[in-house]
């Protein structure tokens, strides 16, 4: 059985394809020899709301939950959820990003002009947090190899070559669970996000100074847990669900804790999804001043 172990978190938006692509990589684990977990995030889906898939693979696999810092690479089905994601990476990770943006229905600020506030698309900047940035068309790539709702096989192929697992786990992993019709445009997808090149991400140390990073934006909400009614690791939804990776487990796994309290926003998925009612989510006033969301407006 193969040695390497490694975390993949793939993200995106409903419709996009993040849980056939999750089920295509644990499959090219599973005949590459490896132990793979996998885990889902996929409640809202069908309403544009976005999609995560956990997904570790090694020797001896005991838990899919990739926690902050921990993923060696992050597929994004969609630019905001990419910029979302990066606390997952570690240092030295990648990202594999589509320059598609479906601005969420939360990104509007103004329904009636129809602006919204979404980060830029700006692959050049974001190498300035991640120096291994690969971004690319997925959708036009997609399109010029036949079809562009197999974008998402394009960056599968932009990961391929990261992951130690051979060109015939992978088409046979596609062929396994890609439905026939769709088969040979997502193995042309898959081909051509393979080929794609992207430029060197800089040896540590070298490149650019960095900017100093922006100040942390002002906390707007905080977690209460009852202790005794949350089933831990065993459940683990809030954990999975929080887009900000709030949450997460000591190593006693049990109860749930706010691991990066700064970062919460009071969206309230954890409050509304655990089962046991063990999360009450506080707002906190929020202060006077600039936008919290970092964005262009358009
Ligand atoms: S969803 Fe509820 S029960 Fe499950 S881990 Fe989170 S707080 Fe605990
Ligand atoms: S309220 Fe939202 S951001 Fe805060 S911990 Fe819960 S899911 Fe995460």
């Amino acid at each position: 059985m193969p040695a390497e172990s490694g975390s993949v978190l793939l993200v995106g938006v409903g419709g996009q394809g993040v849980v056939l692509s999750s089920a295509v990589a644990a499959d090219a684990a599973r005949r590459s020899g490896f132990d793979v977990k996998q885990s889902e995030v996929h409640g809202m889906s069908q309403r544009g709301g976005v999609v995560s898939s956990h997904l570790r693979y090694g020797p001896l696999v005991h838990s899919p939950l990739i926690g902050a810092g921990e993923a060696d690479a992050v597929v994004a089905l969609e630019w905001n959820e990419g910029v979302r994601a990066i606390p997952a990476l570690r240092p030295g990770g990648t990202l594999i990003v589509s320059l598609d943006r479906i601005p969420p229905p939360s990104a509007f600020v103004d329904r009636h002009g129809g602006a919204v506030a979404y980060p830029a698309v700006a692959p050049d900047t974001l190498r300035r947090t991640v120096p291994d940035v690969r971004a690319a068309d997925a959708t036009s790539v997609a399109a010029a190899a036949g079809n562009a709702r197999a974008m998402n096989s394009v960056l599968l192929g932009i990961l391929s070559p990261l992951l130690p697992f051979p060109a015939e786990a992978w088409d046979g992993a596609i062929a396994a669970n890609v439905p026939r019709a769709a088969l040979e445009a997502n193995r042309a997808a898959f081909a051509a996000g393979r080929a794609l090149r992207f430029p060197a991400a800089p040896a540590p140390g070298t490149g650019r100074p960095r900017r100093r990073a922006p100040a942390e934006p002002p906390s707007v909400g905080s977690v209460d847990i009852v202790d005794a009614w949350c089933k831990g690791e065993d459940c683990a939804i809030c954990v999975r669900a929080c887009p900000e990776y709030v949450l997460g487990f000591e190593p006693d796994a049990r109860p749930v804790r706010a691991v990066r309290p700064d970062a919460c926003t009071a969206c309230m998925l954890c409050e509304i999804l655990c089962p046991d009612f063990a999360i009450t989510v506080r707002r906190a006033a929020v202060p006077a001043g600039p936008s919290l969301v970092a964005a262009e407006t358009t």
